[in-house]
């Protein structure tokens, strides 16, 4: 079977088989294709009008929508406009778990879990068709790139669905394990089977990337075309590093537990918001932000009717643009991302930093250290002047690379924190199997 008959024997297959399991993902495809071709005023419109069906449906069916604050706010007001909802803040995902479920029993339902790493897990159900709609914007984004449903896929991810991996032609590498057999493995697989897509978290594609030219320099200058990064903060180095090692085309998506899908790279290099999914918008306190002004992203599912979430500021801040992408899409463009700020470190002066500077610091680092002397770093940090630092390191590793790990913490949280170095074979990932380069160690 030759690569197009191989995509096409897959992709036809995981529409079936999801189709049965009530998720249209095929069919909703072709509508999100349909629909990215309007202009911008009538693709607003019918996001617009999305939106008034879920928070009719979310107003009628959610407990927690006809009681206390919500109560107050939308008896007297159209609970059609959403300006008239209060904000949902995402601890109450946990609190009020039950109260936010739909009263209308939907067959099929299932749940999405956060990882966790981030404090206490949030589980948010779905129905099938809201699946079918999240899984239909994964493949639709990559239609913008001309990767069809079905195309041979390496994919990094903390777990997988051996059959369902299979039938979408998916070949999952787990990144809980990441040793130096699996990446081998993982290796193997880019240089025999030259799958058209490598997909997953960017600490373990960045991690491969590195694996593959430290071990095999004489590799083709390109091992897969795309590349697409996700579920983790992303770092301009590790593209790069990416970009270059595997000779890919790389680009990212934005999602959550709580959403799903939120917002993918284009070929111009926006990131755009599924609005024909989620409605975002940007919040200062309790109060919208003006026009392009930075804060927190506040998010409306247009599909989820099992647990209907209604402005929920999940954490993540960023900023809209105010301009529209050359590309002609008619999404709006989110033009800065950060991720929670639960992420904050203080320093010993007392000043908070967020730890994707720790982060940023360390992709430095790992893109200029020797191919192959170092895997994977945690900074974990004890109290505010005591960081223990683990790494996975290889006989290259030097004390000059030691300094320059502790030289990371030194400029970042002082000159007088205490920074231990401690060399193991394999620094533990979270249960999710994502990777965190930092965190408090009583998280742990
Ligand atoms: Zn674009």
């Amino acid at each position: 079977m030759n690569h197009h008959a191989e995509q096409r024997f897959h992709k036809n297959l995981y529409y079936a088989l999801q189709s049965m399991r009530g998720r249209h993902v095929g069919p909703f495809v072709r509508r999100l294709q349909a629909w990215e071709r309007l202009d911008r005023a009538s693709f607003e419109h019918l996001t617009r009008m999305l939106l008034r069906d879920a928070l009719s449906y979310a107003r009628t069916h959610v407990p927690l929508y006809s009681s206390g604050e919500w109560q107050t706010a939308l008896s007297r007001a159209d609970a059609n406009e959403l300006s008239h909802w209060p904000v949902l803040e995402r601890s109450m995902l946990i609190t009020h778990r039950s109260q936010l479920r739909a009263r209308r029993f939907t067959p099929g339902v299932f749940a999405r879990n956060s990882s966790g790493s981030t404090g206490a897990v949030v589980s948010v159900s779905y129905n099938p068709h809201a699946g079918g709609w999240s899984w239909a914007q994964e493949y639709r984004s990559m239609h913008w790139f001309g990767i069809p449903t079905g195309s041979r896929t390496l994919l990094l991810w903390g777990g997988g669905h051996p059959l369902l991996d299979w039938v979408r032609n998916c070949r999952v590498f787990s990144t809980k394990n990441l040793t130096f057999d699996q990446l081998e493995r993982a290796k193997h697989y880019l240089l025999e089977q030259r799958p058209v897509l490598c997909m997953g978290l960017p600490s373990a594609i960045a991690q491969l990337a590195r694996h593959v030219r430290a071990h095999t320099p004489h590799a083709p200058e390109q091992l897969v075309p795309f590349v697409k990064l996700g579920g983790e903060q992303v770092y301009p180095f590790q593209r790069e590093e990416i970009a270059q090692h595997l000779g890919a085309r790389v680009f990212e998506s934005y999602g959550s537990t709580e959403m799903g899908p939120i917002a993918h790279e284009c070929p111009a290099g926006s990131r755009h918001i599924m609005s024909d999914h989620v409605y975002l918008e940007i919040f200062n306190g309790d109060e919208p932000a003006r026009p392009g002004e930075f804060g927190d992203l506040v998010l409306t599912s247009l599909f989820n009717r099992a647990m209907p979430l209604v402005r929920c500021r999940i954490g993540d801040r960023g900023r809209l643009s105010p301009d529209p992408c050359p590309c002609g899409l008619p999404h709006p463009v989110l033009s800065e991302l950060v991720g929670r700020a639960a992420d904050m470190f203080v320093t010993t002066d007392g000043t908070l930093v967020h730890g994707s500077e720790i982060g940023r610091r360390l992709q430095l680092f790992l893109s200029t250290a020797p191919l192959g002397s170092v895997g994977q770093v945690l900074f974990q940090q004890k109290d505010p002047a005591h960081w223990n630092v683990l790494v996975e390191s290889a006989a290259g590793f030097t004390d000059e690379l030691a300094a320059q790990l502790r030289q990371i913490v030194h400029s970042t949280f002082g000159e007088s924190c205490r920074v231990d170095i401690e060399r193991v074979a394999l620094v533990p990932r979270e249960k999710s199997g994502k990777y965190r380069y930092y965190r408090r160690a009583e998280s742990t």
